[in-house]
């Protein structure tokens, strides 16, 4: 085997996602919706694959071409800038995908990319294997956590951010709205990263799967936007999650054609081209958000209308038993801290682990409710500081929500 498989072996949604399938746990653990797509975007892809053989072929490598069309003109008007869609878009199989070319295409062995903290977990294996070093910096919670009541409440100091850089920095990866805290950055956060990123020569990796999914009028600016940060920005996307359509494995990154060029050398040599069908309902999925754009009917609306009601479903579960959800202000995630919680952790096959992973386990065969550990999400450096939270999806149909009330109800 080769050297670059050592030290990224483990993985929180294989270990995690297998232990509730053979528990049999209601699955609040992995994020994904247990509902189905909106019927336009599922019209669109049985119109795709009944329309004739092209679309059941090959397409161009680098996305097929309706949907960059599709992708440039949408985020041309989000973004503010005239994203070219041959230069500037890639679609990928999906955000993992988009992250996987930029790390490879961008990071250089030695070079360090500085990671906010909480982090989809996927980007310090991506690093590591790009030959990099992941340097990390954690949001944290204000006054230690104590009255903690929104993601908003997580902060990044700009000090210890600007500590971090070095002359081998090569870039910061940040994620908004954020897996799995949930907080949406505020225009002025982003900008003093921005200054960072500009001051230093730095590229920024914005991960931006739940860009649709803010609360309670929280507002979700991409980085990219900024001045000064669109040559610098990889935007990365996911209809997975922007059409509830995980299984479709579409994703993109847009930036500026001098970066995804590089991107399309990994992307051509590797995975070559995606699904052509898939592409083809994601593009016209994005034909009718820009026309519906801003309106009640668009998509973009109402999911997160959906969604705020099962926010606030899962928090009013959570009070109920005592626990404090730290509110979301985006994304479909919720954690929570489970110290109060007294049980006693005594499975022997656990004991080396740190409390909130020996926790799920418990929760997972003893009460059958699968949740995530939040040191998952950190660095081996500072897990330690947060092993006391966990994280539950809420994109979950009703009479799961009421299922795992139940099970909730258990942990009194
Ligand atoms: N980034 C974040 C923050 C995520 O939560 C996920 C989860 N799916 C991904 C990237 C990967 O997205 P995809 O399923 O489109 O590969
Ligand atoms: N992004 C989803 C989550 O955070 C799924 C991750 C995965 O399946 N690898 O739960």
């Amino acid at each position: 085997y080769a050297n670059r498989t050592i030290g990224v072996d483990k993985n929180v949604w294989v270990e995690f996602t297998q232990l509730a399938a053979d528990y049999k746990a209601v699955n609040l653990g992995q994020g994904f919706p247990d509902f189905s797509p909106p019927q336009f975007v599922q019209d669109a892809f049985c119109k795709a694959v009944s329309g004739g053989p092209q679309m059941h072929q090959y397409t161009r490598a680098f996305g097929h071409p309706r949907l960059v069309k599709s992708l440039a003109k949408f985020f041309s008007r989000v973004v503010g800038h005239e994203i070219d869609p041959f230069e500037d878009v890639l679609v990928t199989v999906g955000a993992y995908q988009a992250l996987f070319c930029a790390f490879q295409a961008l990071i250089d062995d030695g070079d360090e990319v500085i990671i906010v903290e909480p982090f989809f977990d996927c980007y310090q294996p991506m690093v590591l294997m790009a030959g990099g070093t992941a340097v990390y910096v954690p949001l944290r919670p204000v006054n230690g956590g104590s009255t903690v009541l929104s993601s908003g409440d997580w902060v990044l100091s700009a000090e210890e951010l600007a500590s971090k850089i070095t002359p081998r920095t090569k870039a910061i990866v940040i994620n908004t709205p954020n897996n799995p805290l949930g907080k949406v950055y505020k225009v002025e956060e982003l900008q003093m990263i921005a200054d960072l990123c500009i001051k230093h020569d730095l590229l920024c990796f914005s991960d931006e799967v739940y860009e649709w999914l803010t609360y309670d009028g929280a507002k979700h600016v991409k980085i990219a936007s900024l001045p000064g940060m669109w040559e610098r920005t990889i935007t990365v996307g996911s209809a997975g999650k922007t059409f509830s359509a995980t299984g479709w494995k579409v994703g993109w990154a847009i930036s500026s054609g001098k970066l995804i060029k590089h991107m399309k050398i990994i992307h051509q040599n590797s995975v070559y081209h995606c699904a052509t069908a898939a592409q083809e309902a994601v593009s016209h999925g994005f034909d009718r958000e820009y026309e519906l754009f801003g309106t009640p009917e668009s998509y973009f609306q109402q999911l997160p209308a959906t969604l705020h009601r099962k926010r606030q479903k899962l928090a009013s579960c959570l009070r109920s038993v005592g626990l404090q959800p730290v509110m979301p202000e985006g994304g479909y995630f919720m954690i929570t801290d489970i110290s109060s919680v007294n049980v006693d952790l005594n499975d022997e096959s656990t004991k080396n682990e740190s409390y909130d992973f020996r926790f799920v386990k418990w929760l997972i065969k003893e009460k059958g409710l699968a949740t995530i550990p939040v040191s998952a999400f950190f660095s081996p450096e500072h897990s330690k500081e947060f092993d006391k939270y966990i994280r539950f999806c809420f994109v979950k149909e009703k009479q799961k929500q009421w299922k795992k009330a139940k099970v909730i109800k258990q942990l009194e």
